[in-house]
């Protein structure tokens, strides 16, 4: 039996090590390779904000998953101390005796492999087998190579193939930027983004491929007008306009669910609705898409409660809430009612104004059409009242509906 074994950080794995492991698997057939994500890798310690080892080994799971026959293990999260090589495949001699063992590695490593714990130890026990980081190093991997060989008996295999440049640090400082993604699987890009590991961001083209299948098709374009409004915003009063898209394009995302489908999704994320959302559940996707949007997507906390309020709004609300509340009543496609222009034109020079005038056409269309009046709406119209007086400014006159 052959065992190709790749160790590493995996934090996180990206393409470079699945083109490494396949091309790897592609040459030398192994019965089974094992990806293994490392406790405390001796030479490289891990940098500050890598996720506990749980995440780790779960996004090493999902790699693997990429590759026919290739499994995480997790031999060296089990084990205290320093996670040595050598050690490992002490272990993995003693649990398949007589097995091949094959041990990959990047250039890097090759490079400095006799500086590492009992080197000896690693090349009596497995074949090496490197692929290059990048082109154009052949030459010094031929050297170390033939070095090894004739200083430690060592068997090692150069494995020919098109690299993929890329490092984990590398990825790691593109995801916070919203970048990165072409270097991650699908899947270890979804499990990051949820989990916002590294302080990752979303790439706003793949979150609106996923957020937009929530929605019904007909809800599509007010999705877009939301976020091209909220983008605007975001630039006139000087928010981040891409956490403004961010929130814009999750905020109907539970929109779609019916009133069954809105308590369904109230019990998977322990919602208690009010009394006011049972009588009419259309208020509840605003709570409902905030709790999903946090689930699923790892929307975070000002975000998540932009999409919270963006329905009824709240008394003295973030820069972020405000716009989203805004975005959402006076987005391009909105269908005109009586106070819309005025709320457009408003929310690019005053805001406390918009807002006051926002919340006061809800509260006279809903109490015109005899449906029941959600406080929240009612005191975000009383708070920013008493804003505008209390900045000797005039709340913008309107009609009622
Ligand atoms: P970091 O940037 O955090 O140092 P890394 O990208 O070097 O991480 P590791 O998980 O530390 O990745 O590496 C595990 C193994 O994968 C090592 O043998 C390394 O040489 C190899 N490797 C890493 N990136 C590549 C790549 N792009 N192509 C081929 N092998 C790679």
């Amino acid at each position: 039996m052959r065992i190709l074994i790749y160790g590493g950080s995996f934090n996180p794995p990206h393409l470079g090590h699945i083109r490494s492991v396949q091309t790897a698997a592609a040459a030398l057939a192994p019965d089974r390779t094992l990806l293994i994500p490392a406790n405390f890798p001796p030479h490289k310690p891990l940098p500050e904000g890598t996720p506990v080892p749980l995440h780790r080994f779960a996004m090493t799971k999902l790699a693997a998953g990429e590759i026919p026959g290739c499994e995480a293990s997790e031999i060296e999260l089990c084990r205290e101390g320093p996670s040595y090589t050598a050690d490992t495949l002490r272990q993995l001699h003693e649990m398949y005796p007589g097995a091949e063992l094959v041990f990959l590695m990047g250039t890097d490593m090759l490079l400095t492999v006799e500086g590492w714990y009992a080197p000896e130890v690693i090349m009596a026990l497995a074949r090496l087998a490197v692929f290059a980081r990048e082109t154009g190093r052949e030459g010094e991997i031929e050297t170390q190579a033939a070095r090894l060989r004739e200083r430690y008996g060592a068997s090692v295999t150069v494995l020919a193939g098109q690299p993929v440049t890329v490092s984990s640090t590398e990825v790691r400082s593109l995801l916070p930027r919203r970048q990165g993604r072409e270097y991650l699987t699908e899947d270890v890009y979804g499990y990051i983004i949820r989990h916002r590991l590294y302080g990752a961001k979303p790439e706003l083209a793949w979150l609106r491929e996923r957020a937009y299948v929530c929605l019904k098709p007909t809800r599509v374009e007010h999705v877009r007008g939301t976020e091209a409004m909220a983008r605007a915003l975001a630039e006139r009063w000087g928010a981040d306009p891409e956490d403004a898209a961010e929130a814009a394009i999750l905020h109907d995302c539970t929109k779609k669910a019916d009133r069954d489908g809105q308590l369904r999704i109230c019990e998977k994320y322990d919602i208690i609705p009010d009394k006011w959302e049972l009588e009419n559940e259309e208020l509840l996707h605003a709570k409902t898409g905030a709790a999903f949007a946090a689930a699923e997507f790892g929307a975070p906390g000002p975000i998540a409660d932009a999409i919270r309020w963006h329905t009824t709004g709240r008394p003295d609300m973030t820069l972020l809430e405000q716009i989203v509340f805004l975005a959402d009543a006076i987005e391009e496609h909105r269908k005109p009612y009586p106070a819309l222009e005025a709320i457009r034109k408003a929310a690019f020079s005053d805001l406390d104004a918009a807002v006051e005038l926002c919340a006061r056409r809800t509260v006279e269309y809903v109490r015109s059409r005899g449906l029941p009046l959600h406080p929240d709406t009612a005191r975000t119209r009383e708070f920013y009242l008493k804003k505008l007086e209390d900045r000797g400014a005039a709340p913008i006159p309107w009609d009622g509906p």
